[in-house]
């Protein structure tokens, strides 16, 4: 199928053949004929699938043929995304994709000062993607209403859910007028996400594609098995390969991002890391300097690296392996994208074994161990599995309590536990991995990373409505 294949409009597939797309991945093919008529979506579909633009084309379509300016304070389309890093690349993609289109975007993050963003939102935006909690901020001053919205479209719900977003999101849907059109996006479908789903949907049509467990697939893993105090010799051994040249580590802990990150700019590998406790504009820094070959190694945390779309990634280290088996596929799916090859090296201690058999339950496949690394430690890969409780108690006895915990313990696992499949469906077994991704920046002041504006704009804040 070509994207002329679909009824898409002449800016939009202008748009898209300048973005470097020639076929649409297997969500565009399933979800935008179907957005295109207005029905709402329930798609599980992880990112890397194209489901940015599965969503963004056909609502810019839509916006584009039912011309109407957004009154002040007021989005015609609201998009809810769980991390700042996620938000603005949905944002660029609005941008990249209508930018033969006239509207108005704004994204909306914490982290930064409000008053760029206030400013975008005062004449009203067709499209506004925001992150729940600065979302709610600025409606509660009464710098945005959600009366006029047309179209409410809530992106890996499943990680809204694990950072403890669910209050704020159903607050959200609260004030959302009764009738609009939904779309709601998903990784995973446990219960409580189908829960959730079908308090916002309306007679969904379903789209799933790659399942997170067969992502996996796709790419070169192995486990390394060591002790644990000798994990950063092994990292420096394993970087000395200059195979590995565009790499992401991953930690459990902020902690541990910093040390590692530490370690190996002392052993002349250049490195940043990023988590929660940097600033917004340190994240998008280290990013960029990633993304520009600048940085060889990114260090990360789970949270920090949700949503990093950044191309040409040779190798994920998990130097602690995560035990959330879909942490795992969702760090790992940092690599292999865009047909690219990819790898993925967990270095694994005795307390995490019960993690990696966890893993290859999830993937259903074995992990292949690496034995000739200079540390592999027989003792290790041959110790006793402790139970996945005891495990975790372990690690985050070791953490002391300053984490970066999952605030829900074991998930659910995905694999049996999809909900039924009903209406279009385009499981894909994970074919037609994109190609390219769109370039734009973001030009609205409310999508600018950057320490907060000195001043505040607390002075010229109106007051509360009671
Ligand atoms: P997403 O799943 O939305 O995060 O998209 C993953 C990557 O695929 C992004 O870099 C997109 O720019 C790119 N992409 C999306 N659709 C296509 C397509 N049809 N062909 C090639 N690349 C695409």
């Amino acid at each position: 199928m070509k994207f002329s294949d679909l009824a898409l409009i002449e800016p939009i597939q202008t748009a898209i053949a300048e973005a470097g797309y020639t076929e649409p991945t297997p969500i565009q093919q399933a979800a935008i004929p179907t957005l295109l008529e207005g029905r709402d979506l329930l798609g599980c579909a992880q990112t890397g699938t194209g489901k940015t633009a599965a969503f963004a084309l056909p609502i810019l379509q839509r916006l584009a043929q039912n011309p109407r300016r957004p009154e002040p304070r007021h989005a015609r389309v609201l998009v809810l995304a769980p991390t700042r890093e996620l938000a603005i690349q949905i944002h660029d993609s609005f941008r990249a994709y209508g930018k033969h289109l006239r509207f108005k975007t704004a994204v909306v993050f914490g982290g930064v000062g409000q008053a760029p963003q206030v400013k975008a939102l005062s004449s009203g935006v067709e499209v506004l993607i925001a992150t729940p909690g600065r979302l709610l901020d600025l409606i509660n001053q009464k710098y945005l209403r959600l009366s006029g919205l047309e179209v409410f479209v809530l992106d890996e719900a499943d990680r809204m859910l694990d950072m403890g977003f669910i209050h704020d999101i159903r607050k959200v849907i609260a004030m959302l007028p009764a009738k609009r059109h939904n779309l709601f996006f998903s990784a995973t479908m446990p219960p409580d996400i189908r829960k959730l789903a079908d308090s916002i949907l309306t007679e969904p049509a379903y789209v799933e594609v790659a399942p997170v467990s067969s992502t996996a697939e796709l790419i070169e893993q192995s486990v390394m098995y060591v002790e644990k105090n000798r994990k950063k010799e092994l990292l420096r051994h394993v970087l000395k390969n200059p195979a590995l040249k565009r790499v992401i580590v991953f930690t459990r802990t902020k902690r541990g991002a910093n040390q590692v990150s530490e370690v190996l700019e002392k052993s002349g590998v250049v490195s940043e890391a990023i988590h929660g406790n940097k600033s917004q504009s340190a994240r998008q820094k280290a990013l960029e300097n990633f993304r520009a070959g600048r940085t060889r190694v990114l260090v990360a945390t789970d949270i920090a690296a949700r949503g990093i779309d950044i191309d040409g990634i040779t190798h994920v280290i998990n130097f602690e392996v995560p035990n959330i088996s879909e942490s795992y596929v969702h760090r790992i799916g940092r690599t292999a994208r865009a047909g690219a090859p990819g790898a993925a090296i967990s270095f694994c201690d005795a307390e995490e074994r019960s993690f990696i058999k966890d893993i290859e339950k999830l993937i259903a496949q074995p992990i292949p161990v690496d034995r000739t690394q200079p540390y592999h430690s027989n003792e290790v890969e041959n110790s006793r599995l402790l139970s996945k409780g005891k495990a975790k108690a372990a690690i985050e006895g070791r953490q002391g309590g300053g984490g970066n915990r999952n605030r829900r313990g074991g998930r659910p696992q995905p694999g049996g536990q999809r909900g039924a499949k009903a209406g279009n469906s385009a499981n894909s077994g994970g074919g037609g991995r994109p190609q390219q991704k769109p370039q734009q920046k973001s030009q609205h002041g409310g999508g600018k990373p950057g320490p907060a504006p000195s001043g505040g704009s607390a002075g010229s804040r109106p007051q509360p409505r009671r």
